[in-house]
This record gives structure tokens, sequence and C-alpha cells, in this order.
């Protein structure tokens, strides 16, 4: 599981089960294993200190690189049954 916070405040935006190895470009909001704060504004998802992290696309959020960090792991999906908590 991947934690998501703003670049801007710290403040953990929401937990997220990242397949692969790739840079987080896009959360897929199934994927989106808890959230913790985060507000919509026109289609933008933003923190609760009002810094957009993320463009609401449907299915999924495509992440604004230089809004957010993140910390924890990545999985590989042949590890799908190996799920840390
Ligand atoms: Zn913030």
């Amino acid at each position: 599981m991947l934690i998501l916070k703003c670049a801007a405040c710290k403040k953990k935006l929401w937990r997220y089960d990242k397949i692969g190895q790739g840079e987080l470009m896009r959360c897929h909001k199934a994927r989106i294993d808890k959230v913790y704060g985060l507000e919509e504004n026109n289609g933008k998802i933003c923190c609760c200190c009002g810094r957009a992290v993320g463009i609401d696309k449907g299915s999924y959020y495509q992440m604004i690189r230089k809004a957010f960090t993140s910390s924890g792991s990545k999985r590989n999906s042949a590890e799908k049954n190996k799920r840390h908590r």
C-alpha cells in the first residue's frame, strides 16, 4: 500500500493499492483502500488545505505530480494474495 500525502501541508490524502513498480500517474478509484481526507472541487481532487492533487477522470484520478508525495510499498501483480495491512 502507498500512502499519499499532500506536498504542501503533508496531510494524508488516501491509501492506495499500487500495482507495478512504475511511477504513480493515476489512481484508480477502485483501488483506493482508505480515504483520509480529500475534497472534490470542479472535477479536481484537492487536499483539505485547498491544493489540487489530482483531476477526476471518471474511473481514476489523474495525479498532479508535484502536488503529492507517497510512501509505503508498491506491489507486483503476481503478489496479489500477499496484502500487508
Ligand atoms: Zn494539503
